[in-house]
């Protein structure tokens, strides 16, 4: 029998056995373990309610696909809602926490939280979830990430964090070995090692008081000199191996970020945040194209 499919409110009844949706669980990874509970597949459950008439587009973040497997669980509206949107998507689909899903394999995307776990003290980002209770840096630095980063708009993904990750290959080895033995890893994991000095750098980097100082108008020498002393105290008391490497990997950013800047105020107009990747975070930037009109179409 088909129902009527006039009304989107019509809803599917939920499945026979029911399963939890996970905080931050996307809806592949419910739908996967929904069906697997009712001993089905996904397409077995989908074609049976486009065959009961039920709208059901193919698009899997359709907000309507969402919809219907919130009825077939019986969940809350708020739940499935970190779907790929337009502008997210440097927050990636990752393994959940495995204590906070249950002991069950669940993925999702948590834009709120960067690579641990504070309250099961697991790491989450790449590589196993090692518990990282007896680091407490690591602790330190995921409090920083969710404080000074998210509300900044920051995700785990985003470019500024991207660049600060190889800071791992430059810890002194004492203490990428220390942080081995205390983790208990098997093999060294760079990404995961750098994770307290990554947050720092990517703190110190959108920290609107240094881009004052590294953006503003002055001689390259004296705002290369500013980026190294505010490395050095970021990283305090590490002395990195090889730390020319991330030093020029930030300069790059900088030196783009200043050029781009120096030419748009020269020629009195808007830099552009998509340009400038710093621009955004240098909320105490002088608005020099702020009451100066540009005759005519913008560069003429
Ligand atoms: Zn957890």
């Amino acid at each position: 029998m088909t129902c009527d499919v006039s009304s989107s409110e019509l809803r599917p009844p939920p499945l026979p056995i029911r399963v939890r949706c996970y905080h931050g669980e996307g809806l592949m990874s419910y739908a996967r373990r929904a069906a697997e509970a009712n001993h089905v597949g996904i397409d077995d459950v989908e074609s049976a309610i486009r065959s009961q008439g039920y709208p059901l587009p193919l698009r899997r973040d359709a907000e309507e696909r969402l919809q219907i497997w919130r009825a077939l669980g019986e969940l809350h509206s708020t739940t499935l809602a970190e779907q790929d949107k337009d502008g997210e998507l440097q927050i990636p689909t990752r393994p959940l926490c495995a204590k906070c899903a249950a002991g069950q394999a669940a993925n999702g995307r948590l834009p709120t939280i960067g690579d641990v776990c504070l309250r099961h003290r697991r790491w989450l980002g790449y590589g196993d979830q090692a518990d990282i209770s007896r680091v407490p840096e690591f602790l330190a630095a995921e409090r920083t990430f969710r404080r000074v980063l998210v509300p900044k708009g920051i995700v785990v993904g985003s470019v500024v964090v991207m660049n600060c990750r190889g800071i791992g290959q430059c810890l002194p080895k004492d203490v990428a070995q220390s942080r081995i033995r205390q983790l208990q890893l098997s093999e060294s994991n760079t990404e995961m090692l750098g994770y307290p000095e990554t947050v720092a750098l990517a703190a110190m980097l959108t920290d609107t008081a240094f881009l004052d100082r590294v953006l503003s108008p002055a001689p390259p020498d004296e705002r290369r000199e500013h980026l190294d002393e505010a490395i050095h105290a970021a990283m305090h008391p590490l002395e990195l191996v090889e730390s020319w490497r991330i030093t020029n990997v930030l300069w790059s950013t900088l030196k783009r970020d200043y050029e781009h800047l120096t030419s748009t105020r020269l020629r009195g107009v808007a830099p552009e945040p998509a340009v400038a990747l710093l621009l955004p975070f240098w909320t105490s930037r002088p608005r020099w194209e702020d009451g100066r009109r540009i005759s005519g179409p913008q560069g003429a």
